[in-house]
């Protein structure tokens, strides 16, 4: 399957991403996490990438669609893929596009996940993402780590992300706002988009992500 997640931030794409790549047995691809792993690596790529996300603007669609496409064109991604933050406005949806036309393969569905934007001010402030995996996401009050600072996972240092700061997070809300919504309409007019409540227990949304994206499936 090759399904494209969209939602605002904080609307929890990276959790249910991990959940449901897990399931459907595809990588996932978080362009977001690979931004912050050539950060922490120092790269030429994570340097420019940082002054972009730290403002909590997009970093522009020329690097931006280069390391996606890269990343797409491993192995692993031979039979399908399940993309969380990318693409992030319609010049990177045509780019992806172009990619599957290429490859002469096509999108499954966009998996729209809906959250009022209060709510996703209250989780981005409060979450807490260990260093060593950032798969392993916590939150201060609704799901706190056993241990204050310390992932329960695998023992790694907790940290809030420096484009996690309330100002950054509206900035990042208007982005998404202006330029990511734009590529819903995009994909509705190819009949691929399916909105599901991301708000509630974890599970409880992995589960209708899967019901949805089964019948989705089952309708083509
Ligand atoms: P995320 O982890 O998906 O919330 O992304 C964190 C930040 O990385 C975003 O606020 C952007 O600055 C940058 N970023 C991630 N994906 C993209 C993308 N597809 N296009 C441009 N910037 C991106």
């Amino acid at each position: 399957m090759r399904i494209v997640l969209v939602g605002p931030p904080g609307a929890g794409k990276g959790t249910q991403a991990t959940r449901l790549a897990e399931k459907l047995r595809i990588p996932h691809i978080s362009t977001g996490d690979l931004f912050r792993a050539n950060i922490s690596q120092q790269t030429e790529l994570g340097k420019l990438a940082k002054s972009y996300m730290d403002a909590g603007n997009l970093v522009p669609d020329e690097v931006t669609i280069a390391m996606a496409k890269d990343r797409m064109e491993q192995p692993d991604a031979e039979n399908g893929f399940l993309l969380d933050g990318f693409p992030r406005n319609v010049s990177q949806a045509e780019a992806l596009d172009e990619v599957l036309e290429t490859e002469d393969v096509k999108l499954d569905a966009v998996l729209d996940l809906e959250a009022p934007e209060e709510e996703v001010v209250k989780r981005i402030a409060g979450r807490r993402v260990c260093r060593k995996d950032s798969s392993h996401v916590f939150h201060v009050t609704n799901s706190s780590p056993k241990k204050e600072g310390v992932c329960d996972v695998c023992g790694g240092e907790l940290y809030q992300r420096d484009d996690d700061s309330e100002e950054t997070v509206r900035k990042r809300l208007e982005v998404y706002h202006t330029q990511t919504e734009p590529i819903i309409d995009y994909y509705k007019t190819q009949g691929l988009v399916v909105t599901i409540n991301a708000m509630g227990p974890v599970d409880e949304v992995t589960g209708r992500a899967l019901e949805a994206l089964k019948r989705e499936s089952a309708e083509k």
